[in-house]
């Protein structure tokens, strides 16, 4: 039996930060994965901060569930059918931290009225629904338009990128203004994870 609680501590050793969980409904992405009994063990057994990605038509039916399975963060897409206003303020009222994530081809703009009521913006940098796509370097503009909106708004909000994250698009987001960096594939194929991991917060000097 996989133990779960001894999995997530080799990942905490590795210099993990959180744990990101993508949850799809196969309506707003075709793909399904739908995480709560994962979630709800993986909190039993685990202090590590866990962020859940909602990549579903309508998140604000689930909020309660996920923050009830010990979410941490919660994001939901600005493009799902859900008032980003409303969900926000119902992600806050569970006690989780409210979070909103943007597909690559959605512009910054549609965060900025909500940049009060949030405290992090995830900027897809692939497209959502599958592991292991390329990461698209369009999104970089979009990552230092949100981060200096929110320098210019005095507000202390995170910038998380999802998608095609390894140690040279790291430095690129990084740079751009992100501090919350998710990453599959490049650390699980990792020879060395803490290695691995260490270099996507290494500021690389060019
Ligand atoms: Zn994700």
């Amino acid at each position: 039996m996989l133990n779960l609680g001894s999995e997530v501590l080799k990942l905490k050793n590795s210099g993990i930060e959180m744990l990101h969980f993508d949850v799809m409904d196969g309506i707003f992405v075709n793909n399904i994965t739908f995480g709560l009994p994962i979630l709800q063990q993986v909190r039993k057994q685990s202090d590590i901060t866990l962020d859940v990605h909602l990549m579903i038509k309508e998140p604000a039916k689930y909020i309660k569930r996920f923050a009830e399975a010990g979410a941490d963060i919660i994001s939901f897409h600005v493009e799902s059918d859900s008032d980003p206003a409303e969900t926000l303020k119902a992600i806050r009222s569970c006690g989780v931290s409210p979070a909103v994530a943007l597909k690559p081809a959605t512009p910054a703009e549609t965060v900025f009225d909500l940049l009060p009521y949030l405290d992090m913006v995830l900027v897809m940098t692939v497209e959502p629904g599958f592991g292991g796509q390329s990461f698209i370097p369009e999104t970089v503009d979009k990552i230092r338009s949100i981060r200096s909106k929110i320098t210019e708004m005095g507000l202390d909000v995170n910038v998380e990128v999802d998608g095609g994250i390894n140690s040279e698009t790291a430095a690129v987001v990084r740079r751009a203004g992100a501090n919350v960096l998710v990453s599959g594939s490049y650390l699980f194929h990792a020879a060395d994870m803490a290695a691995a991991a260490n270099a996507l917060k290494e500021d690389m000097i060019c």
